[in-house]
Formats: structure tokens, sequence, C-alpha cells
């Protein structure tokens, strides 16, 4: 009963004692014929009898010193170059000093629960370069195939460490040695999650990825989403000319809002002589000047109308305020808050309302920049709201490469940090896949003993 508690496959206990420091001392030998790893015959010829400890997981959360006796064997063939073995089971082959199950379990922890190989390594009692190694091999089986297929593709750039500076000891100035990107390629229309990462961030970084794919890959591609980055959509452009790129709707609408903030911020020091303060009717409503129009309750409402007509310095945030709205008409003509598809026509004529408005308004610098930008980049505004692709789940993952970064106090090796990226970018749905050795069950039978 005790050696199905243990549960290692080959092995029987002998002995279990509780220790004074409430560990478990558990004597174990291997059972069943040994045959030798030369030439395969069963030898009885014991040779000397060998106490090995090998490190096991806890048992119930205690911890377990596993005193496991082999025997050391002579080969009972004449003419064997072997000599003597040891007796080994599957959990334990010769000269381990780690079940295979601990190792198993310490790189799950990794792989699967996301803690950190070091805090593994302390917690299951062995050494750093035992668990990565452990979480190498699962992480590498489940990342190693070719990224599958993705009709939409999400593209950003992740900071992978601090910049370093170092300061020139001829000239005195400080000079940056290494400013350290990723970019990260995504999934965003199937279940893949994250599908690899380049090192640094500029248009050759990104297509030198893209070139590592296959025609097949790169042809199924048919739209790309990137932030409003001239740097991407110049590789997308070289690499995948088939694919329509859309930009985050999230970064447009941020820049409206960016062209509010500047211009109330510009009307401000024009009123008052200095930067706004509270008690400023201007400043008093500058988190509702952020809010969606649909969004603010009728006494606010009336607030920004009341503040904003007061003069002509309000007027000018008005005005700004408007095309903010206007710009965010034209995107929310989308599928998912209208319910139907537009088409690119409809998207374009409530841009160029907003183009007029800003046209009409053009004694409001900061307007005609804002109308320059989304002008640039109306194609491809058009076509995320045409097909509603939009880099949501990139920023999400974003978030979680970030998380992986700071669990581990930062990297040293790159390799290594797309690694752990990557596996915790597909926790939970690539990883999830069945697995292509099934557990078998081992099942324990009691004696049933008559009462009395
Ligand atoms: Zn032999």
């Amino acid at each position: 009963m005790a050696s199905a508690l243990l549960g290692i496959e080959g092995v029987t206990v002998t002995e279990a004692e509780e220790e004074a420091d409430g560990r478990l001392s558990v004597w174990a030998r291997i059972t069943g014929p040994a045959a030798c790893p030369g030439c395969a015959t069963i030898s009885e010829r014991v040779h000397e009898w060998v106490v090995t400890r090998p490190r096991d997981v806890r048992y119930g959360g205690r911890e377990i010193c596993l005193f496991l006796v082999k025997r050391r064997l002579e080969c009972a063939e004449e003419d064997c170059p072997q000599g003597t073995f040891t007796e080994w089971a599957p959990q334990v082959p010769p000269r381990c000093a780690i079940t295979r199950r601990l190792l198993e379990h310490a790189g799950n922890e990794v792989a699967g629960r996301g803690i950190t190989p070091a805090e593994s390594a302390r917690h299951n009692g062995i050494s750093w370069p035992s668990v990565h190694g452990a979480f190498a091999g699962q992480a590498d089986e489940i990342l190693g195939d070719e990224p599958g297929q993705v009709s939409h593709l999400g593209i950003d750039e992740h900071r992978r460490g601090r910049p370093r500076w170092r300061r020139d000891t001829d000239t005195g100035e400080t000079v940056q040695l290494a400013d350290r990107w990723h970019t990260c390629f995504y999934d965003l229309s199937g279940n893949q999650g994250m599908l690899g990462q380049a090192e640094g961030r500029t248009s050759d970084d990104a297509s030198y990825w893209l070139a590592g794919a296959t025609p097949a890959w790169r042809d199924a591609v048919r739209v790309v989403a990137i932030d409003m980055c001239t740097i991407y959509l110049s590789a997308v452009r070289r690499m995948l000319p088939r694919a329509q790129v859309a930009v985050d709707l999230f970064h447009v609408v941020q820049l409206a809002v960016k062209a509010v903030g500047d211009v109330r911020r510009r009307a401000i020091r024009e009123k008052y002589g200095r930067r706004g303060k509270a008690g400023d009717p201007e400043y008093g409503i500058k988190h509702l000047l952020e809010q969606n129009l649909e969004n603010l309750s009728p006494d606010n409402f009336a607030k920004i109308i009341e503040t904003l007509d007061s003069d002509r310095h309000g007027q000018q945030i008005a005005l700004a305020w408007i095309a903010k709205e206007k710009l965010r008409d034209a995107l929310n003509i989308r599928a998912r808050i209208t319910g139907s598809t537009p088409c690119g026509r409809q998207v374009r004529g409530r841009l160029f309302a907003f183009y007029d408005w800003c046209a009409q308004n053009e004694r409001v610098t900061e307007l005609i920049v804002l109308a320059g930008t989304i002008s640039r980049w109306e194609d491809q505004i058009v076509t995320a709201v045409i097909t509603g692709v939009t880099n949501a789940r990139s920023e999400s993952l974003n978030r979680i490469a970030k998380l992986e970064a700071r669990h581990a106090y930062g990297f040293r090796n790159p390799a290594n940090q797309r690694r752990r990226v990557r596996i915790a970018c597909t926790r939970g749905t690539r990883r999830n896949k069945p697995s292509p050795t099934a557990k078998t069950t081992h099942i324990v039978t009691m004696q049933q003993h008559a009462p009395g």
C-alpha cells in the first residue's frame, strides 16, 4: 500500500518514517528483473548494494527524503563489455539525481502556471539549470512547430529591457549603448496567441521575421493590424503586399483626445497667462472632454456647454471637442457598434465631414495637424472600420509579456525571454492540446477485511 502511495512504477517502499523536522524518510528498493544495458541479459549476480538519494516530488506538501536501495549486478554474459550495472526504473534511470516526475512537475510549473524557474527550483530543492532544462524541453515541444496560418496578423513592439547609457569620458556626453526592443507577431483571428518575436524594432527586423515564413503562410494573411507606426507599415508593404493594413482605432481616438487636450492647455494659457489649476472652469471639465459624447450625463453635457460657451477661449476648445466627436462618428459605424458592416464610401463620407470641420476652423492649428495625420492614415482607418480588426489582443498579450519580464526581474538572455514570453502568451490555448503520451492510470486495490 505504501508503494502505491509513493506511486513510482517499479519501486517498492520498504520503510517510511517521520523525521523530527517534519520530513518523511522513505526507504525503497527497485523490484523486478534487471536486464544488462549492454546485452539485455537478465542477471541475478549481486556485486554490491548502493543507496542513492534522488529528489522526488513532495508528498501532500511534505518534503520526502527518498533513500533508494539499488543492486549493482554483474553481467552474466561472459564476453559482454558492460561488466557491472545498477538497477533502474523508468522514473529513476541510471545516474539520475532527480526523478523524472519531479522534472516534469517543475517544467510544468514554469510552462503552465507561469512561476519562474528560480522560484520552482527553490520550492522543489533542485537547481535552476535543471528546472530551466525541463521547462525548455516542454516549451520547445509546444512552440517548436511552425505557426499555423492566420488571416488577421497583429504586429506590435515590446520593450525588452531598460535602455543602457554610458558617459563618454572624452566629450562628457551621454551615449546610448543599447535600447532593447522586440517586435512581436500575434494571431488575432485564431487562438495561437503570440506567433513569434524578432529582436529590434526596425522595418528590416520585422521584414526579416516575415521573410522567414513560407510563401503560403504570407499569402494567407488578409489583414494586418498595427499601431500608427510607419515602420511596420513599410515592412508589411514590402513582405505582405497583398494584405490590407488596419490601424488600431484606439490610437486614432487617442490622437484626437490629445489634440483636444493641447487646445485646452493653450487656451487656458492664453486666457490666464499661466497653466491651468483646480478652480479654473476649463480645468474642471478636462476629464469630461475626454469622455465619449454618448456616455456623458445630461448634467455633465450641460456643464461642458456652459463652460465652453462663455468666451472665445472656451469656444476654441469646443471646436476641437466637436472635431474629436466628428472623427469618432466616422469610426463608430463599424459593425461591432451598429451590427452591420459599413461600406468604404460611408466611412470616407464621415471622414470628409471631419476634414471639412477642421478646414473651416483652420485658426485652431492643432486641428490642421490632426486632420493631416488622419488623412495620411485614411486607407488604414477605413480598413479597420470595415473589417473590425483591432490590435486589442496584441496589446493584452503585450501586457503579459511585460508581466513576465517583471516576474523574472528582467532577462539577460533574449532567447530565454522569447521562449518564456511566447509560452506565457499561448498559455491556456495552444498548450492545452492533448499530449501524445496518454497517462496510464494505476488501479489501487485493497483487501477487504471482514468486520470482527
Ligand atoms: Zn551484458
